[in-house]
């Protein structure tokens, strides 16, 4: 398991909704994590846990 570090839910590697990132690859749970981080990504790779996250309602 990987974090998804827009909304900070748990998700699976197998995940359709993963985006590469200066040669890192993400996972999300959802359509609406990928498209937060892919708009701003430095916004959630700076933040630290706990920090404001995004809630994806999913
Ligand atoms: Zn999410």
């Amino acid at each position: 398991m990987v974090k998804d570090i827009v909304c900070g839910m748990e998700v699976g590697k197998d995940t359709p909704y993963k985006m590469e990132y200066k040669g890192k690859t993400y996972y999300f749970c959802c359509g609406y994590c990928l498209e937060e981080f892919r708009k701003n990504p430095e916004k959630y790779l700076s933040s630290k846990s706990g920090d404001d996250l995004y809630s994806c309602g999913c």
